[in-house]
């Protein structure tokens, strides 16, 4: 086995490979950009180098100088992690010559998957079902479109080089079909230097069920079972499972079985994961390979839970030219698991992603790793930043249970106990979508957002008053705090000192509501809020949790105070609410209107209008891609546009404007 690995990535991967190393005795070195100086992942290493600056580019995708940086430190493998270079073989390869392991397949097995249109070819060849459709190599557009056309409608151009759900594009009729693959072909390009596309038929409400494979250098195989991973925004993965709901064992080895023969063509090695898309038709399911990930998977954790396995300890093992610790006959699943990806990111604002400081990053009772009921992997501490140079993913949370119920309530139960403040999260989305009828139901399939879409965006589950209640309860309790007094010392609660009426003002959403707290000649507190009146108790419930009863509302609420705003935790939801100074507000609030800024530093990639257009409200006016995810800019207002501020492919910062319209 390896005495020292260095770990070619970042932030919860590289925590997490780190782990599993300690466990084993090999040593660790991490390798950090700029602003990953003090970052977690460099703190769980033994050692660590600098690579360079903060942009991916400037550093964590600087090959030669990671391999010169294993080098130095006598490091004897790497672990690539995923993203990044995991997938890349000329790195692959590069690490091969300088006589150190790639803990991931051979370069040519990477190779071979990279492109998805020639893995069709091969997985064609090796007998895997595919989504019928066109993966040739010649890429004239007249061609394309009969391909399309003999396929039928809806169709799915995407770019053979594509990767992190971009560089796709529905296609509903041959009429739009032209244009399309103009826009897919572009993306392709900018993203990812490489137009050429494939189409295949779009699979109408399907589901992402994947295998995970291993392979040794022996020519051994196995498969880990599937991973459902249906449910998506944007293509990307948001929540994931194992086993997959409705699952049969004979479907289930059938899936197995294709998954080890696409490894098998390709002389796998190590851990990959063959993506297929599954049709469901009634009780059936036919599968077709989409394409196979030849790295370690985000989520990877959901098979570590239900096997029991360390998976990373395998990935390890197998690069140390060991044979696979188990055969398949010895592989069992065992219970249930899910796992949730915590984003920085506003789900309601079309899941635009978000930076900041974590503020308060609060996790809840995590147990042991691999078969743990509640693990939580991240690569953050509270009071790091999320910064626009990676993604935005700021923990994986994965539960196990006996059932999937049970697995359902104790992600629920997991989620309410993250407690974020400081940025946008989806902690309260992925609460929404635990509990919608179609994911309780295990009614799965890539639409599923869409469907809920009512349930899911928008939501207000604390309301005005308990909020308005717990933020008044939790300002006494500082004050008491503050004033010297214990604030637990009295079992029915804190009194306010002295009688009389202090009148509030909250803002609530869009909401603005007046309310005053009177307390009485025996300390009794009455707070009325918009006009009515309740009596308001509170007493401390553990932990930072307050009790909070309203009249005849009650909940437990664990709140805190950023700036003006309490952000207020309760086991039904989370909420916010801003108690306005009443001397200080008047009315100030500042006119945002038709600015084009970018909501966030990024990369201008692309202006669909050019000074002089005019412009009508809601149409697109400019694509900026910041997070790996793509932002559309919209025109607030009908006017004319005056002048492009930037060219594409600029770096913008915060708040730069991008473009002026006159209206
Ligand atoms: P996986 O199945 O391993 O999660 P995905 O298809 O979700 O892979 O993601 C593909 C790649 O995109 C991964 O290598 C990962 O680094 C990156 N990625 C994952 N999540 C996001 C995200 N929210 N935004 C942008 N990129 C992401
Ligand atoms: P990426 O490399 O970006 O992960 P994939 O080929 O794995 O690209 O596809 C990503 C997602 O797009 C899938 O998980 C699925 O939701 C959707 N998708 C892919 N192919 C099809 C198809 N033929 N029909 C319908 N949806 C598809
Ligand atoms: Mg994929």
């Amino acid at each position: 086995m390896f005495r020292k690995i260095l770990i070619a990535n970042r932030g919860e991967i590289a925590c997490r490979v780190a782990a599993t190393a300690r466990r084993m005795a090999i040593q660790t070195v991490a390798v950090y950009s700029d602003a990953d100086a003090h970052a977690k992942h460099v703190q769980a290493c033994d050692e660590a180098v600098h690579v360079g600056g903060s942009a991916p580019r400037d550093s964590y995708l600087q090959w030669q100088r990671i391999i010169e940086a294993a080098r130095r430190t006598g490091a004897e493998a790497i672990h690539p992690g995923y993203g990044f270079l995991s997938e890349n073989e000329a790195f692959a390869g590069a690490c091969t010559d300088a006589g150190i392991v790639f803990i991931g397949p051979p370069a040519s097995a990477i190779q071979a998957m990279g492109l998805k249109a020639q893995a069709k070819q091969l997985m064609e060849k090796a007998g895997v079902p595919l989504v019928p459709g066109y993966h040739g190599g010649d890429q004239n557009p007249a061609l394309l479109q009969r391909e399309a056309d003999r396929i039928g409608y809806p169709v799915l151009i995407k770019a053979s080089a594509g990767g992190g759900g971009k560089g796709m594009r529905a296609v509903e009729n041959a009429a739009d079909f032209a244009g399309a693959l103009a826009s897919c072909q572009r993306e392709a390009r900018n993203s990812f230097g490489d137009e050429a596309v494939l189409v295949e038929k779009y699979v109408t409400r399907p589901r992402h069920i994947e295998i995970q494979v291993f392979g040794d250098t022996q020519g051994n195989y196995v498969y880990l079972f599937e991973r459902d991973c249906s449910v998506q925004r944007r293509h990307q993965k948001v929540l994931e499972e194992a086993p997959a709901p409705g699952m049969t064992p004979a479907m289930r080895q059938r899936m197995g079985e294709a998954a080890v023969a696409a490894a098998r063509a390709v002389n796998y090695v190590g851990a990959g994961t063959v993506e297929f898309i599954v049709e469901q038709r009634g009780a059936e399911m036919n599968f077709f390979f989409m394409e196979m990930n030849t790295r370690l998977q985000v989520e990877h954790p959901v098979t570590e839970a239900i096997t029991g396995l360390d998976l990373v300890e395998w990935q390890l093992r197998v690069a140390a030219g060991q044979p696979l610790p188990l055969r398949q006959d010895e592989l069992r699943i065992q219970g249930h698991a899910i796992e949730a990806r915590i984003c920085a990111e506003s789900p309601d604002n079309n899941f635009l992603p978000a930076t900041g400081t974590l503020h308060v990053y609060r996790k809840p009772p995590a147990t042991a790793f691999q078969r743990g009921t509640v693990r939580i992997d991240d690569g953050v501490r509270e009071g790091d930043a999320i910064s626009p140079y990676y993604d935005s993913m700021i923990a994986k949370l994965i539960v196990h249970g006996a059932t999937r119920e049970e697995a359902l309530a104790r992600l629920d139960t997991a989620l309410a106990g993250t407690h974020i403040v400081g940025l946008s999260t989806n902690v309260q989305f992925l609460r929404h979508v635990v509990r919608s009828r179609s994911f309780a139901q295990a009614d799965l399939d890539t639409a599923l957002i869409q469907r809920e879409a009512g349930v899911l965006f928008n939501q207000e589950p604390v309301g005005l008053e308990l909020a308005a209640a717990a933020a008044v309860a939790k300002t006494l309790r500082d004050e008491r705090a503050l004033a010297g007094s214990d604030p637990f010392s009295r079992r029915d609660g804190w009194r306010s000192h002295g009688t009389g009426v202090r009148r509030l003002e909250f803002a609530f959403g869009a909401r603005q509501a007046k309310a005053q707290l009177a307390t009485g000649h025996d300390g009794s507190l009455v707070l009325t809020v918009e006009g009515r009146a309740e009596p308001l108790l509170f007493e401390a419930a553990g932990d930072d949790a307050i009790a909070v009863q309203y009249g005849e509302q009650r909940t437990r609420a664990v709140v805190y105070t950023l700036g003006e705003t309490d952000h207020v935790f309760t086991p039904a939801g989370a909420t916010q609410i801003e108690a306005i100074d009443l001397l200080a507000h008047a009315g100030d609030q500042a006119a945002e209107g038709g600015r084009l800024t970018a909501p966030m530093p990024g990369k201008v990639v692309s202006f669909a209008v050019k000074a002089g257009d005019k412009v009508s409200k809601g149409q697109p006016l400019a694509v900026l891609e910041a997070m790996k995810m793509e932002h559309t800019i919209a025109a607030p207002a009908d006017g004319t546009v005056a002048e492009l501020m930037y060219a594409p492919g600029d770096q913008v910062v915060e708040g730069a404007e991008l473009l002026k319209i006159t209206v």
